[in-house]
Order: structure tokens, then C-alpha cells, then sequence
């Protein structure tokens, strides 16, 4: 709507007297506590950390119709406008895991709630589930996942287009495949789908090796979009699935332990992961029950080698432990000597930048969704165990109090026991 001042400037006073007259018939129309407020919501007073825009400081957040207007000191609430006190807490982009098992269907038991376990409740605002459905359950995915989850749930379809006779590997025979329905389906559903999910393993690939990983590239090359490669047992051996992958592809599982891993028995990167990393492959977290393991991690850090996205690989073998979290997988970034900052980029503008949305859902650019994280850091001795079972005793935790998804406020976060 114009205001009769931009009017002013340009029209007659008789023009301006009219409008005038009509801004007051709307404003009887409507409740007057809305009248007038820039915002629905000021989050008040929280220390903002923005990679995006290089902030990290105490402002507000102002909010409005879900979407972030404005970043700055002292906003002012209107008669109607929702304020949510921040003080003492972290204020965040919304926190993505990119890595969740979320689609009950078929073999599918190892899911979770999407909203309960893996998303809002848990104060992540984004998820996407890799591979746990077939480009022929997509349509399920869609209507039993997407649409009726709070949090914002994306996808990597599975590079087998259907699903495997049981007790076979998933991706073991050429029957499982039909890279015309792959291709397809991610062409149709590009809003949903960030790419290909391929288990590069000997469990998964069987005698098939390194083919499901080509047909994965294939199908992600076609439709301009990302290979999510899960690494693990030989064949295939890492540098071949390595040298397969190219720029945006993303390796997950990036910190499990030799020699499933990319790390060589002493501790050194092998020179494949050197040269994907250059050539614009990226690397997630993907914890899981069998992931991520200290040493790994530390190898990672001692060599330089860069984590670009945290991930839980959450899923009913995980979420009893090792991994509870999102934020107790953050706790264990704390521990490795990550900074504050550090964890919350990787936590947020690192996975947005994995699926091509870096500003629209890693950033509080204003304009953007209004999904943020409010959490805080707590000093509280915690064990952070890793997928071998080794158990360290961390002196902070991380802990979201509340989650905006869209600008609406959920404060009812499930926080698991310090163990
Ligand atoms: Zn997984």
C-alpha cells in the first residue's frame, strides 16, 4: 500500500486528502493492535551470529509476515508485535542437517519424526534425507514427508530408482536402476531435490563397485544438480569414488576412520582428497552409528583439511547415541576446539552453500525466510562418544531454546540428557 507521504511529493493535496481518507476506512477495517508495526516479531538482544554477513554481535532480529526485515540495535515493537527476549543466547540462520533418515516406508525403519527427532524440535529448521527413498517413492516423500512437516524437508533421491529385493544390497544388481525415471524425478522436483545419493561401498554397491557412483554422476550432471556420495568399505576404493566426483558433488561420512575414510592409516589425507577438494568437492560431517570417529576428526584438523557442512546422519540407530543431536554433534565441534562461529557456519551458511541456497536459507539477509536458531552454549561436563565407541568428556554443551521456521516461534525443544 502507498502512504500519503510518498504521495505528497508527487500529487495534488486534494489527491493526498483522498487517499488519506481511504488509509483511514482501512485502518477502522482492520484490528487496530497491527496498525503501524514494522514487525510481528523482534528477536530481542541475542548475540547474532551471520556468517553470511560477517556478524556476530548483539542486535535484534526483526521479523515480519515470516520473512527477516531487519538486523539492527534497537528495533522498536509495535502495539501488536510479538518481542522474544534473547538475552544470554546465541541467535543463528536456522541450523541444516543435511544428513537425516526421515521417510518411513518400505525398509525404511531406521526413520525418524522429521519434526520431533531430526528438525524444529530438535532447533533445526532445515533437513534433507538422503537416499532413504526411491525416485518411484518420491511421490510418497512428497506427500507424506514434505507436506505435512513443520520443518523445511529437501531430498537427495537414492541413485537406485527402486527399491532392492530384501536382504540384497541396495545398489547391487542393474535391476534397481532406471536413469530415466531418476532424471526425471529430480528434473520435475528441483524445488525438493538438491541431487543423487550414492553409497559408494562394498555393502551397498556389491559386485557393482563403482557403477552405482558413475550412474550417480550421471544423473546429477544431467539435471544440474549434487552427487551425495556416502563413503565406506571398499570396493570401490575411496580414490576411484574420489576421482569420480566434481565440483558441488559432496562427500558425506568425510570424518570416518581408516579404512573405510579418506585419511591414509597415518593419519594424512590421501592426495585424491586433496585434489577433489580443489576441484570444488565438498565435505559433510554425516555422523551416524558408524561416522565419525575422533581420530578422523583430529586428522582432519591437523592436516588443514576443512569441514564444509555438519550432518547427524540421525536415524533410530543413532539418535539413542552416539549422536542424540544436532546440537550435541555441535558440542563435539566445541570440543575438537572449533569456535563458536566456526561450528555455527558450518551448522548453517556451510550446508546452504552445499544445495545452492547460501544466502536464502544461510544467511539473516533481510528479505530471506525467517528461520533462525536460538540456542545456547552451556558449560556443563557432557560425554560426546564417537561411532567407535570411544567416549571423551566435553565441558560445554550445546542446547537450541528456540526455533523460527517461517517467523513462526516453537520453544518446545527436546534437549537429550547430559550423558
Ligand atoms: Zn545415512
Amino acid at each position: 500500500m502507498t502512504t500519503p507521504r510518498n504521495h505528497l511529493s508527487q500529487f495534488s493535496r486534494r489527491s493526498f486528502l483522498q487517499d488519506a481518507a481511504a488509509v483511514l476506512a482501512l485502518a477502522a477495517a482492520q484490528p487496530l493492535a497491527a496498525q503501524g508495526d514494522d514487525f510481528d516479531l523482534i528477536v530481542s538482544g541475542g548475540t547474532v551470529i551471520d556468517p553470511y554477513n560477517a556478524l556476530n554481535k548483539v542486535v535484534d532480529v526483526g521479523i515480519k509476515a515470516g520473512k527477516i526485515t531487519q538486523v539492527a540495535g534497537g528495533l522498536k515493537p509495535g502495539a501488536g508485535t510479538r518481542v522474544l527476549d534473547a538475552q544470554g543466547l546465541y541467535v543463528s540462520p536456522g541450523w541444516i542437517d543435511l544428513h537425516t533418515h526421515v521417510f518411513a516406508a518400505g525398509d525404511s525403519a531406521e526413520a525418524v519424526h522429521p519434526d520431533r527427532d531430526a528438525g524444529v524440535y530438535t532447533g533445526v529448521t532445515t533437513i534433507a534425507d538422503p537416499g532413504g527413498f526411491r525416485s518411484d517413492e518420491f511421490d510418497a516423500f512428497r506427500r507424506d514427508v514434505i507436506d505435512k512437516s513443520v520443518t523445511r524437508v529437501l531430498g537427495f533421491t537414492n541413485v537406485a530408482a527402486h527399491r532392492q529385493k530384501p536382504g540384497e544390497p541396495m545398489q547391487g544388481e542393474w535391476s534397481v536402476f532406471d536413469q530415466e525415471l531418476t532424471i526425471n524425478t529430480i528434473a520435475k522436483n528441483k524445488d525438493v531435490l538438491m541431487g543423487v545419493k550414492v553409497l559408494s561401498s562394498n555393502r551397498h554397491a556389491g559386485n557393482l563397485a563403482l557403477t552405482p557412483t558413475k550412474l550417480a554422476v550421471q544423473a546429477a550432471r544431467e539435471t544440474g544438480t549434487h552427487v551425495m556420495a556416502h563413503i565406506g568399505m571398499a570396493p570401490p576404493l575411496i580414490q576411484e569414488v574420489l576421482n569420480q566426483l566434481g565440483p558441488g558433488d559432496i562427500v558425506t561420512h568425510c570424518f570416518k576412520g581408516f579404512p573405510m575414510g579418506i585419511f591414509h592409516s597415518d593419519g594424512r589425507p590421501v592426495p585424491e582428497a586433496w585434489k577433489a577438494l580443489e576441484h570444488g568437492v565438498r565435505f559433510d560431517l554425516g555422523h551416524g552409528a558408524g561416522s565419525f570417529a575422533w581420530i578422523a576428526a583430529r586428522n582432519a584438523l591437523k592436516h588443514n583439511f576443512p569441514l564444509h557442512s555438519l550432518s547427524t546422519d540421525i536415524h533410530r540407530g543413532s539418535i539413542k547415541g552416539p549422536v542424540w543431536s544436532y546440537g550435541r554433534t555441535m558440542a563435539k565441534l566445541l570440543h575438537l576446539g572449533f569456535t563458536v562461529p566456526e561450528m555455527v557456519k558450518v551448522s548453517t551458511l556451510g550446508p546452504a552453500e552445499l544445495i545452492d541456497r547460501g544466502r536464502e536459507l544461510g544467511s539473516l539477509s533481510a528479505g530471506t525466510v525467517a528461520d533462525l536458531t536460538l540456542f545456547r552454549v552451556v558449560d556443563q561436563k557432557t560425554t560426546l562418544t564417537d561411532s567407535l565407541r570411544n567416549s571423551e568428556t566435553g565441558d560445554r554443551d550445546v542446547q537450541p531454546v528456540h526455533c523460527i521456521r517461517a517467523g513462526k516461534v516453537i520453544s518446545e525443544m527436546k534437549i537429550p540428557a547430559a550423558t
